[in-house]
């Protein structure tokens, strides 16, 4: 099944209908106060085609963990009003999710207007995919509009299940992520290189696995190197290692080698005493760690070495920081990676960024225009990465 072929708002017929949407909306808060509301604004072009084309629309996200209780700590009140300042126009709260006020607001909505249904996760049967639940969200709308993808990955009734009972499509958020993620992943340009780094092996075995059947070149970096070195007999003084996963790094070689994959990892690397940003940091190769030192970032020779590799990329895939990016003393690897990412995109490649932490690096290092795509989405763009079927995405109706 590809998932290049999901219908999108566009093939929906919205004109006076009643469209429930599934957004995002879990912003980042302060006593309160919303303190990025760039989830609210992600969500916006789903909006406006909704408004522009006459739908009632019925907006609906989860926010934080009220844990199926009704919380007014959990209350979406501050996005209704982010909302209307971004649409200009009133966006009303409803005081519950699927019960007389929703009902009644929804009824009421003319066509082009808006209102935000109560934080999803006040009802216990959400994140259970309770099919009462479900049919209770599509009691509410004619149509149902899945824009949630940092929810993809989530069977939940306002993510998955209401689509059993609605005719469905994807927003324009959701249909982006899927267009550059399911493109480079189903039908990559070549050469295609996979970039992967972050703390543990463990974090990653699906990702690496799935992109070893589609790339051509697999740079390991991070602290996951460490357990590949253990496994080619390497000491890794106290690098970050997994010693149970020290087969599997050997299987994971023997794959790349057998499907003719290039496999990189790093040659020197920056190592420190402790696990701290200010210690004492000097750089060895890899065959060459000494007692009591770990790897906290990758060296200068190797960050030469993947730079020549990443370059002349048409396709870059990249989850997880070559160092302890967020320490100035380690984040040097990430960033000279960042640069050859960048460095290919001028050259007509195209580069995704998967990860809550890899995004959240890039954008601070100041990549964040050099890339073509940053993931929204930070667990569901690495269930992506690994080739799973996202309930989100699979409940949405073919074209
Ligand atoms: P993502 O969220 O993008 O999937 P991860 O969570 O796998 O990425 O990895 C990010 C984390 O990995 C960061 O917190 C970073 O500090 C850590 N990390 C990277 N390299 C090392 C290392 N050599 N030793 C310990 N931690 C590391
Ligand atoms: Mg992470």
């Amino acid at each position: 099944m590809s998932v290049l072929n999901k219908k999108t708002v566009e093939d929906l017929d919205v004109a006076g209908k009643k469209v429930l949407v599934r957004c995002d909306f879990n912003v980042k808060m302060e006593n309160g106060v919303i303190t990025s509301d760039k989830r609210v604004v992600a969500a916006l072009p789903t909006v406006k085609y909704l408004i522009e084309h006459n739908a009632r629309v019925i907006l609906c996200s989860h926010l934080g963990r009220p844990k199926g209780q009704v919380n007014p700590e959990f209350s979406m009140k501050p996005v209704a009003q982010c909302l209307s300042k971004y649409l200009g126009q009133e966006v009303k709260l409803a005081d519950d999710v699927v019960g007389e006020s929703a009902h009644a607001l929804a009824d009421s909505l003319k066509d082009g207007e808006v209102m935000l249904l109560e934080n999803v996760r006040f009802e216990a049967g959400e994140t259970k995919n309770d099919p009462e639940l479900s049919k209770s969200f599509a009691s509410l709308a004619e149509l149902y509009v899945n824009d949630a993808f940092g929810s993809a990955h989530r069977a939940h009734s306002s993510t998955a299940g209401v689509a059993d009972y609605l005719p469905s499509a994807v927003g324009y958020l959701m249909q982006t992520e899927i267009d550059v993620m399911g493109k480079a992943l189903e039908n990559p340009v070549r050469p295609f290189v996979a970039i992967l780094g972050g703390a543990k092996v463990s974090d990653k075995i699906g990702v690496i696995e799935n992109l070893i059947d589609k790339c051509d070149t697999l740079i390991i970096g991070g602290g996951m190197a460490y357990t590949f070195f253990a496994a080619l007999g390497h000491t890794v003084g106290t690098s970050i290692c997994e010693t149970d996963k020290i087969d599997l790094a050997k299987e994971l070689m023997a794959k790349a080698e057998a499907k003719g994959v290039k496999f990189l990892i790093p040659v020197d690397n920056r190592v420190g005493l402790e696990y701290k940003p200010d210690t004492e940091h000097k750089v060895v190769d890899s065959d060459d760690i000494p007692d009591g030192w770990m790897g906290l970032d990758i060296g200068a020779k190797t960050e030469a070495l993947f730079s020549e590799a990443i370059k002349n990329a048409k396709t870059v895939v990249w989850n997880g920081p070559m160092g302890v990016s967020e320490w100035e003393n380690f984040a040097s690897g990430t960033i000279a990676v960042a640069k050859a990412v960048a460095e290919a995109t001028d050259n007509g490649a195209v580069s995704i960024i998967g990860g809550g932490d890899s995004a959240a690096a890039v954008k601070k290092l100041g990549f964040s225009d050099k890339m073509t795509h940053i993931s929204t989405g930070g667990g569901a763009s690495l269930e992506f990465l690994e080739g799973k079927e996202l309930p989100g995405i699979a409940c949405i109706d073919e074209k």
